[in-house]
Order: C-alpha cells, then sequence, then structure tokens
C-alpha cells in the first residue's frame, strides 16, 4: 500500500481531528522525511537472484548481506518497512544457487510471517530452491517430500522444538548442508519465551554441529536498544548488528493525546478522564469520515472489539453503511478471518481497523495515512514499531498516541522527552532462569546424550549445576559418557511458558469455535458468568471447563460488565542481592506468588454501578519468581508523617505507581507484572512494597528494577505528585487490575514514603 501525495497532509489532518472537541494534544513531534541510500550489488550475487530482483538494495541490506556472505553473524535492526528480508535473503539464495547441496532454514515467531516469506521467496521463481513452509499445518504427506527436497525451510522455534529437533535423525542430511540461519522479527523472543528460544538454538546448533554443519545466524530485528548484545544473548554467539537505516521515509507528524477530563457531577468523587477507548474511537470515526487510511492499535483484544463497535456506530450514523468499512482485528480470530481482514483493508474495501499488536498483523501493512496508539504499547521499541506503520514514501502521515487514564501513559505524555529524546529499550531474556533451563537440558538430553562439553554452549556454571540438580532429582542419568533422559517420552515443555494450552470458546447452541483465549488469562476474561465481547456481540459465559479448556458461551445483550477480583499472597523464598540503607533495606530475590481468581462484580455499562459480586471457585494458582522489595521502618514511617492506620493506603497507592511506572525502564508492560504491599508482612516482619515478575523464573524486569531503583521510584514519586488529582485516580495511584478494588488508597503518604525512600537509597 502506498501513501497517496495528494491525500490530506499530516496536519491537515491533526486540524481535523482537534477541530469540534476539546483538542487533547500535548505535544507534536515532527520526524522528517528520509531519503534512499542505495547499494550496488555485491559482486558475489548470482546474475539469476540480480535478476529476479528489480531493484538496487538499500545500504543497509547491502552491508548486512555482505556480513552474513563472509560468514560473520549478524543482525539488522532497522524500521518497519525497510526491507529486511532482502538483508537475508540475498546471502541465504545467493548460497543456494551456487551451491546446489546447501540448505536454508528460516524461523519466524508467527505461522502468518512464514507464510508471507514464502510467497516472497516464491515469487522470485528459483527452480531449484524449492522453499516451503514446515509447521503444525503441514500434512503428514508433504513432511517427507520437505525434508528430502526442500532446501528453504520456514518454521518457527514451536515447530522446530517440537518435531525438527527431537526427530533430527530424519533432518541430517538438511543439517549437515545447513548454510544459514534466518531468525525474522527476533525482538519477538523476550522474556521468558525469549529464554527457552534462546536454548531451542542452542540446541539446534549442537545437532547441526554433531551432523558437520556450521551455519552461520542472520538475524531480522525492528529497531532495539542493544541489537547486537540481545542478538548474541539469544543465539549465543558473537553477532555484529547492522543498524544505519538507509530506506526511504515519509514525514511523520506524532502528536501525544491526552483525553480531557469529564463535567465532574459528583464533587466528592474523583475526577475522571474520558476513556482512551471512547477517544480513540471517535478520532478513529472522524479519520474514516475523511476518508483516510487508519490503523488504531488497542491494548486488549476486548478494548479493539469496543473501539471498532464504537465506530461503526457513530459512522452509521453519519453515513448508514460507512460503519461496514471498519473492522476489529486480533489474536483468537482464525485465521481465515484474519487473512479476510487484511485483504479487504489492502484492497481498500475496509478503511481502518481496530487492532491488538502489531506482530499479528501482516507485513504488508505499511503506507497507511495515520495511525492511532490507544494506549502506550508498553515499550518505546513497540510503540515506533506501530508507528511505523504509517507513511510509508511521499505522503505526510500522521501517528497519535492517546494516553490511557493509567500513570505511565499520564507521565509519558506529559514528558514527551521520556519518548523522543531517547534511544529505545534492550530486549530482556535470562537464558540462565533456572525454570528454561532444567526443562531445556532435558529436551537436549532427549534428543542427543549432553557431554559435559556440550555444558559451555548452554550456559557452563549454570548449566553444569542444572544438570547435576536433574541427576540428583532423577530426571537425567549419568552414565561415563555424559547425561542421558531415560524416561519413556519426551520432556513436556511449553516455550510459550503459558502452562498449558489455550481455551476454545465455543458457543453452547451451535458448538461454533468462536476463538480461544490464553490459559494465563482465562481465569479472568472467561470465568463462569463473565460477560465476553466477540466482533462486537457479548457473550455470556455458562460455563468454564477447565479439565477440557473449553468455555461454552451464549450470545447475550446484557447492560453490565464483569470484572475478576482476586487475592493475592507473596512469600520470600530466597534472598539474592540487598542493599541497607538506614530505615529502608531493597531487596532482590525469589518468592513464591500464590493468585486466586475468587469472584466477580457486574457493573452496569456507562456508570459503571457496582449490581452486585458474585462468589467463583476457580482453583489458586502458583508461581516462583523474581520479586524486588522494599522495607521501611515504622519509625522512618512516623517522621514522615505515616502512622499505623495509614500504612496500609500510602504503601497501597506507592505500589499501584510503581508498578504502573516500571515499564518505564524495563521491557516489560504492567500485565507482565504484579505487587503486593502490606503493613506488616510475614516474613520480613515490616511495612513493605513487592512488585513481581508475573511469569515462572522471572524474565529480568526485577532486576532492572532493583537496578535502576532510583530512577524507577523516583519517576513513581514524580508521578504522583504531580498528579493534578485530589485523592488519587488512575492517571496516578489506581490500578486497572488491583485485586481489591482499589481500595485503601492514599495518595498524598504514598508520596511521603517514596521520599523516604529515597532520601535513604544512594
Ligand atoms: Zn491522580
Ligand atoms: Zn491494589
Amino acid at each position: 500500500m502506498r501513501g497517496r501525495p495528494d491525500g490530506p497532509g499530516a496536519a491537515d489532518l491533526l486540524r481535523r481531528l482537534e477541530a469540534g472537541r476539546s483538542s487533547g494534544v500535548t505535544h507534536v513531534e515532527r520526524i522528517g522525511a528520509r531519503t534512499a541510500r542505495t547499494a550496488p550489488w555485491p559482486g558475489w550475487v548470482p546474475a539469476a537472484l540480480r535478476d529476479a530482483y528489480s531493484f538496487e538494495p538499500w545500504e543497509h541490506q547491502a552491508a548486512a548481506a555482505e556480513l552474513a556472505h563472509a560468514g560473520r553473524h549478524v543482525v539488522v535492526a532497522t524500521g518497519t518497512a525497510s526491507g529486511k528480508s532482502l538483508a537475508y535473503q540475498m546471502p541465504a539464495l545467493s548460497r543456494l544457487l551456487d551451491d546446489p547441496r546447501a540448505t536454508v532454514l528460516y524461523l519466524s515467531p508467527t505461522k502468518a510471517l512464514a507464510a508471507d516469506q514464502l510467497r516472497a521467496v516464491a515469487r522470485l521463481g528459483l527452480d531449484e530452491v524449492r522453499p516451503a513452509t514446515y509447521d503444525g499445518d503441514t500434512p503428514r504427506e508433504e513432511r517427507e517430500w520437505i525434508r528430502r527436497h526442500s532446501r528453504f525451510v520456514l518454521t518457527n522455534p514451536d515447530m522446530l522444538h517440537h518435531s525438527l529437533l527431537p526427530g533430527h535423525a530424519k533432518w541430517a542430511v538438511f543439517l549437515r548442508r545447513l548454510a544459514y540461519v534466518v531468525i525474522d522479527e527476533c525482538h519477538a523472543y523476550r522474556g521468558v519465551f525469549g529464554s527457552h528460544v534462546a536454548h531451542v538454538l542452542r540446541r539446534l546448533r549442537r545437532l547441526a554441529a554433531q551432523y558437520g554443519g556450521d551455519p552461520t545466524f542472520v538475524l531480522a530485528s525492528a529497531t532495539s536498544g542493544d541489537p547486537a548484545g540481545a542478538a548474541s544473548r539469544l543465539t549465543g554467539l558473537p553477532v555484529t548488528a547492522v543498524t544505519e537505516d538507509a530506506s526511504p521515509r515519509g514525514a511523520v507528524t506524532f502528536a501525544l493525546w491526552e483525553p480531557p477530563l469529564l463535567p465532574q457531577e459528583d464533587p466528592d468523587l474523583p475526577p475522571t478522564r474520558r476513556s482512551a477507548l471512547s477517544e480513540t474511537a471517535d478520532l478513529l470515526t472522524d479519520a474514516v469520515v475523511g476518508g483516510t487510511r487508519t490503523l488504531a492499535f488497542i491494548r486488549s483484544r476486548r478494548g479493539a472489539e469496543v473501539v471498532a463497535t464504537m465506530a461503526r456506530r457513530s459512522l452509521d450514523e453519519a453515513v448508514p453503511g460507512l460503519g461496514d468499512r471498519v473492522a476489529a482485528y486480533r489474536a483468537g480470530y482464525l485465521k481465515e478471518d484474519r487473512r479476510k481482514i487484511e485483504r479487504a483493508l489492502l484492497s481498500g474495501e475496509l478503511l481502518a481497523l481496530a487492532s491488538t499488536n502489531a506482530l499479528e498483523l501482516g507485513v504488508d501493512l505499511v503506507g497507511l495515512d495515520a495511525v492511532l496508539i490507544c494506549g502506550y504499547p508498553g515499550t518505546r521499541a513497540s510503540l515506533w514499531q506501530q508507528a511505523g506503520r504509517a507513511g510509508r514514501d511521499g505522503g505526510e502521515a500522521l501517528a497519535v498516541l492517546v494516553a490511557r487514564d493509567d500513570p505511565l501513559d499520564t507521565y509519558l505524555v506529559h514528558h514527551p522527552e521520556a519518548i523522543f529524546g531517547r534511544t529505545v529499550e534492550a530486549t530482556v531474556l535470562d537464558p540462565t532462569n533456572p525454570y528454561v533451563l532444567g526443562p531445556q537440558l532435558c529436551c537436549a538430553a532427549a534428543e542427543s546424550a549432553l557431554r559435559p562439553a556440550d555444558l559451555e554452549l548452554f550456559g557452563g556454571d549454570p548449566a553444569r549445576a542444572a544438570v547435576e540438580g536433574l541427576t540428583a532429582a532423577g530426571a537425567l542419568r549419568k552414565r561415563p559418557s555424559g547425561w542421558y533422559w531415560t524416561h519413556p517420552g519426551r520432556p513436556d515443555v511449553d516455550l510459550r511458558g503459558t502452562g498449558g494450552g489455550p481455551v476454545s470458546v465455543v458457543e453452547s447452541s451451535t458448538g461454533r469455535l468462536l476463538g480461544t483465549v490464553d490459559e494465563g488469562s482465562s481465569h479472568v476474561m472467561l470465568h463462569t458468568g463473565a460477560a465476553y465481547l466477540h466482533q462486537g456481540v457479548t457473550y455470556v459465559v455458562d460455563e468454564l471447563d477447565l479439565e477440557d479448556a473449553v468455555a461454552l458461551v451464549h450470545a447475550a445483550n446484557p447492560d453490565w460488565s464483569t470484572h475478576a477480583r482476586d487475592i493475592t499472597d507473596v512469600s520470600v523464598v530466597a534472598v539474592r542481592e540487598r542493599m541497607d540503607a538506614g530505615p529502608v533495606s531493597l531487596f532482590l530475590g525469589e518468592v513464591d506468588v500464590t493468585n486466586q481468581v475468587v469472584s466477580y462484580q457486574r457493573r452496569r455499562i456507562g456508570s459503571g454501578e457496582v449490581i452486585d459480586t458474585r462468589p467463583l471457585d476457580l482453583p489458586a494458582r502458583q508461581l516462583r519468581t523474581v520479586a524486588v522489595w522494599f522495607t521501611i521502618t515504622l519509625e522512618a514511617l512516623h517522621t514522615a508523617g505515616v502512622d499505623p492506620p495509614d500504612i496500609p493506603g500510602a504503601l497501597h497507592a506507592a505500589e499501584h505507581a510503581a508498578i504502573g511506572l516500571l515499564p518505564l525502564i524495563a521491557t516489560c508492560d504492567r500485565w507482565d507484572i504484579g505487587g503486593l504491599s502490606t503493613a506488616n508482612h510475614q516474613d520480613t516482619e515490616s511495612p513493605t512494597v513487592f512488585v513481581y515478575d508475573g511469569h515462572p523464573g522471572g524474565a529480568g524486569f526485577a532486576e532492572r528494577a532493583y537496578a535502576t531503583a532510583t530512577a524507577w521510584l523516583g519517576a513513581t514519586r514524580e508521578a504522583i505528585a504531580s498528579c493534578a488529582c485530589e485523592t488519587g485516580c488512575p492517571s496516578c495511584v489506581q490500578s486497572p487490575k488491583c485485586g481489591n478494588g482499589n481500595n485503601p488508597l492514599d495518595k498524598a503518604r504514598a508520596v511521603h514514603v517514596l521520599d523516604t525512600v529515597l532520601t535513604a537509597l544512594p
């Protein structure tokens, strides 16, 4: 899709969006256009390949290709639509044409992207390459042909882990001849999933080496901080980064937008802002009325549905039938439905989409006139990735970040330097996470006995300690030649770390599968009685069957929404690091978190009035993870004006804001982390605030928080103190995921608590 040079300019569009409403613009940043810099085709590229493309490469594509051709592992980390695929196609396909025996393995985080790449390679018409996707959908009868004949196999880490590596003997020839491993969208491999994939790649390297293969790794990443370091942690190899983007880009006007305060009806209640969802739906409506092709990114699946529904409704009021040109798009839709929607936007049949995050979208969806980002997506890297869908060439495009009523979003729209003045975050992953390392070593041993020399590849000392632990526990057996997996069957290891497959949402009356929800969110989203939104239709859950991973639902039109309530308990398992600073102590360590969804509230849509609270009977879930926590003495709290009756509210408010601001310094979002505050914790015997990683074994977020505690808690204090509200609001200390209904909260004393901590810490 191309930007239309004759379309409305971004400045005009922004003015039009501001017209007739109280403008929420807090900052406008203009990002200039960039002109293309091309490079000649390297001399080693065969003429057949050069001729298959009809253009010259850009400088960064040629630079990355040269490194890969020379056998150097390389990561190309440039913006959306900067043609990263040519950077690996050039060396990989050249090699396949020059050496009729060589093979290439391509990995992508989604099947959709692999299918897209397959089409791109097939279009080149290079018969001898025989590209093929190999994933869960590949029919059995085709698998054999692919193993024997395909020289460019496109798959994903899950398939590598579950099928290709365990069945490596059948792939022996392919692995021996493996010239390149391509890892596309490698920034997707972060957190616990990233740590698993890091080991899957080490398992691949070990087996390839056993068959005599020694592939060069070529990685493609969105713009990220320290791409070489992240790629190196992911592959375990030294990797050179190419980051200078030489592709052309149209100018983008980037506006930060804060929804207005609502008229205050009851002076005793805290002031509230218009919701980011309503604001985004209105902006989307106005954009579509003006014929602007627009993509709105919404954080939650439910939110994407809500925005699409609201926009469709107001468009139909303006011009009957116009509502049909807007659709929702999200994970959990069936594949056919998603492809259909993508095609409709490409053909122009649809003018706008309200979508969940960028990774799910087809790579072709670029060059749009406007991108609306409803709520900060958690990292600057994803913010730029989403904004990058706007304005490819020629035309001037608009990106708008609409702030949610939340401390981080509010902080950012008033501190543009925290967005525009900084480099993007590094991708965090931790291959030494024991919850990843142990199971992965079992998988490796099941594929081929682990030799002592292999342990270096899997991380050295932590791997040696893990193997000893696994041997003592009877998972592995030590023999003179190494460690063996001697159990029947293979180790049961899930890379996505969700602890169970997705839950299917099925319509009771028809048996129709509507979609799926990941297991981790199912207790909150699909508990019995929950209102569940799908393509604009509200369903009510009749029954959540955890055994069969099915939620049975029926279509309904209730005038209420549901909100799950939960209880959480934290116990300290081990302290890794601590810092004592007078009355304040800061800790990093392992904790056990027990969480149980116990009830839900039904609230009237519109007024938010609580209709009733109903109990639920769901099992508790336990999580062993890493947390950062601080304690303060009662005396210091008293000196700061926080006396015992005020302590729970002050700590609770500080905890909420601290969780909200952590994404400022770590590549997580607030849904990846949790917290607990208590006036007297059983393990610390002091007033304590815990903030923990929501992933088994931790994903590196708590470590970041501990290492940058002063910056993190300083921004937290600033966010609370500068909020204009009287007693606390969602922009500062209220939390959308509070299991206690945001009670008690003491905004003013939370600032005193944080002042005490910040004064004490060095
Ligand atoms: Zn506030
Ligand atoms: Zn809370």
